[in-house]
């Protein structure tokens, strides 16, 4: 059976990369080049403890503060096209402790043995940069520790084992931070990765296990007879397929379209920046800045922001100088660089429950799609590619990814 797979993220390699082991015959076509976007630019974080979906209590009102400074986390492009309007109001609807924590254990469920794959990803000759210190979030704010401390009982059913360190405590795991800190929890079983790395990694062995990489040609068109995909078009070229899996990422709006069942997936654009090495016992999230900070042996990433504003790949310098003052509150010693390179930028796969999309897609019998990862793309990558693969394969659908239904965009398709 011949798979196509449309889209080279991180999502669409590590699906590839499954299907292909299971000895399925798979074509990965991308518009661009593979594993660029926010497959390049983002942190590397591989975080089921901190796998909570965007939308939670207090959303709201924060990103109505947020929206009226420049250099904040957050900003919302006003709009009044009404599909960015009931995409907002869903994501507002969701913004409750009830629905963040369901999802939450969702992700939980879907990241568990994700590090240990990261780990059978590298015995099979798969060779990128992976850290195994953990991850610290470092809190200068009192309420906001407090406030994460509501979920910590589900982590630990996850066995992730965190630790709340205050005061002192926290400068003694982490000497680098400022007396500023009030606060951290350190989840030891964290791990980072250089997501560039990772991305050539999973092309390489793809290429090594047959799966044809076609590059530069964005998809057109869909060619549906009945109930089922037959091929997908780029200009001229017609690419035939048994099966396909749509994994264009923030894309994955307009591409849905083609297929005749759009998916309300939006970008969120976020930023990352490469500094020269500092030296950081682990990964630490400058929390209530909403910073990531990546020690890679070869650079320091700093990560951040949040934009909701349309697919559009632009730089906004002023929320990047934000992202790189940021450590100046949380770190000793620390100041912003004279003359930073330039900041990368890529837009996250958004959905209006901050939970992925996975499954069939609507009541085509041989298509699927596998998307809306927003800021955990590398830490579900496969646990997602895992499940889609057993359904693809086997027609096997995981427990874990009832709560990842398409179905709940696009109503029930005839079988899941
Ligand atoms: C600043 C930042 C920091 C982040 N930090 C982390 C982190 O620490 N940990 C974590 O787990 N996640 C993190 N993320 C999120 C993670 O990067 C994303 O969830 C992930 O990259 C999404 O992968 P994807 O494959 O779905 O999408 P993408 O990486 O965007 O890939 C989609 C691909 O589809 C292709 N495509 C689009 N349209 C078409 C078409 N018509 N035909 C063919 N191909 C098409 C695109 O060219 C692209 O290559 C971060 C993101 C950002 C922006």
């Amino acid at each position: 059976m011949h798979t196509v797979v449309i889209g080279g993220g991180v999502i669409g390699l590590t699906t590839a990369y499954h299907l292909a082991r299971e000895g399925e015959t798979v074509t990965l076509v991308d518009a661009r080049a593979t594993g660029l976007g926010a497959s390049d630019v983002n942190a590397g974080w591989i975080v089921p403890a901190e796998a909570a979906p965007v939308p939670g209590p207090g959303m709201v009102l924060k990103s109505l503060k947020w929206m009226l400074r420049p250099d904040s986390p957050l900003y919302i492009k006003p709009s009044l096209d009404p599909a960015f309007a009931s995409f907002m109001v869903g994501m507002w609807r969701r913004s409750n402790y009830a629905d963040q924590r369901l999802g939450f254990e969702g992700h939980l469920r879907l990241a568990q043995g994700t590090v240990e794959v990261f780990d059978d990803y590298r015995a099979d000759g798969m060779d990128f940069e992976m850290h195994s210190q953990g991850l610290l979030m470092a809190f200068t704010d009192k309420e906001n520790l407090d406030h994460h401390l509501d979920n910590l009982d589900l982590v630990r059913q996850f066995d992730l084992d965190p630790q709340v360190l205050l005061g002192d405590a926290v400068r003694t795991h982490e000497p680098k931070l400022s007396d500023a800190v009030y606060g951290g929890v350190y989840f030891p079983l964290e791990r980072h990765v250089d997501p560039g790395a990772l991305a050539r990694a999973l092309h390489k062995r793809i290429g090594e296990l047959g799966v044809q990489v076609v590059e530069n040609t964005p998809i057109d068109r869909v060619e549906k007879r009945g109930d089922r995909v037959v091929a997908v078009h780029s200009g001229s070229r017609r690419f035939e397929a048994d099966r396909v899996v749509l994994a264009a990422g923030a894309w994955t709006g307009p591409v849905s379209k083609l297929f005749g069942t759009p998916l309300p997936v939006r970008p969120g654009k976020g930023y990352s920046v490469d500094l020269a090495p500092c030296v950081l016992r682990g990964a630490v999230n400058l929390s209530d800045a909403r910073v990531a900070v990546t020690p890679l042996d070869s650079r320091l990433r700093l990560a951040g922001t949040m934009e909701f504003g349309g697919l559009d790949e632009s730089i906004n310098q002023v929320r990047v100088d934000a992202i790189l003052r940021a450590p100046r509150t949380y770190f000793r010693d620390w100041e912003p660089p004279a003359n930073p390179p330039p900041a990368q930028t890529g837009c996250r796969p958004m959905t209006p429950d901050g939970k992925p999309i996975i499954g069939r897609l609507g009541a085509l019998t041989n298509a699927y799609v596998s998307t809306g990862h927003g800021m955990l793309g590398v830490t579900l990558a496969p646990g997602s590619a895992a499940a889609l693969t057993d359904l693809i394969v086997r027609d096997r659908l995981s427990p874990d990814l009832n709560t990842f239904s398409p179905a709940r965009f696009l109503g029930r398709p005839k079988r899941h």
